[in-house]
């Protein structure tokens, strides 16, 4: 009959491991002269053919900035100090978001693509084309988030873009449809970047600090566009393509557009750094 397992002594850390991975119930005989020397590494204690523990590498990323985190009962980030609970990141781990955030991505990039076509004759079907891209992103951002801050963002996103189909899709005006496309990115990038129990995640990015300015400035800008339309009056902007030229408004279109097109990209870019740090495989 084994002697029962006698309580962990402090200062004993190879007592105190075993207990806390349940390795206690096949216990090593650790008499007093088998204990191992200051600095020498874990699981190689002297004297022992094969090591007690392998030892624990980096099980998971911290969720704001990225640095691995050693598998513990209490996953704490030794860099920037925030506690995790151990079933958020064992499910950023899982591959889950990972795949999520791929798909956004491409959604993104996806209506990235239909926004170039931007002479009159593609217009409202690149317009429709792009919004309808920036919904399923934002719905892939819903999924498993209802019910916290993440997915309400993704729903405002929703909205955005279906407001972009109908009716501002086939407005002659482009700056609604425009500064909608902002708002939809921009709620696309803090739904994405919401956990529903961690709630923010990716604080160490630049583009979850941005992305706060973006949504919040594009009704300012919208504004700004529409005061200089009004006022300004500015000559509209001719620019030929292929032997035809086209006459494009300075401030209801081609800012709010280039705007647009800019803030499609930082969302693509945001969504590909947050996977590359968040999600990646943890490093030595
Ligand atoms: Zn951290």
């Amino acid at each position: 009959m084994q002697p029962p397992k006698p309580a962990p002594r402090d200062g004993d850390p190879v007592d105190a491991l075993e207990l806390l991975s349940g390795a206690a119930a096949d216990p090593v005989e650790l008499s007093s002269g088998s204990a191992s020397p200051r600095g020498a590494p874990r699981g190689a204690v002297a004297g022992l053919s094969a090591p007690i523990h392998a030892p624990a590498g980096p099980r998971w990323r911290c969720l704001d900035c990225g640095y691995p985190i050693i598998e513990s009962l209490e996953p704490t980030c030794s860099e920037c100090g925030r506690r995790w609970e151990r079933g958020v990141l064992e499910r950023w781990a899982s591959g889950a978001e990972d795949a999520r955030l791929e798909r956004a991505a491409w959604f993104v990039l996806a209506a990235l693509f239909a926004h170039l076509f931007a002479l009159p004759m593609f217009l409202t079907v690149a317009r429709i084309a792009s919004a309808c891209f920036l919904f399923a992103a934002c719905q892939t951002a819903l999924v498993g988030r209802q019910d916290s801050i993440g997915g309400y963002l993704a729903i405002s996103g929703m909205a955005a873009a279906a407001l972009m189909i109908v009716p501002f899709a086939w407005m002659g005006n482009a700056l609604p449809y425009y500064t909608l496309h902002l708002v939809a990115t921009s709620a696309l990038v803090l739904a994405m970047l919401h956990d529903p129990v961690a709630s923010v995640v990716g604080r160490s990015l630049g583009g979850r600090q941005i992305a706060p300015f973006v949504l919040f400035g594009a009704p300012v800008l919208a504004t700004v566009c529409y005061v200089l339309d009004a006022v300004e009056a500015a000559p509209a902007v001719t620019i030929p393509v292929g032997g035809s030229s086209y006459d494009y408004a300075p401030f209801s279109f081609i800012l709010p557009y280039l705007v647009a097109l800019g803030g499609g990209v930082f969302a693509w870019q945001t969504l590909v750094a947050a996977r590359k740090r968040l999600c990646g495989p943890p490093e030595e």
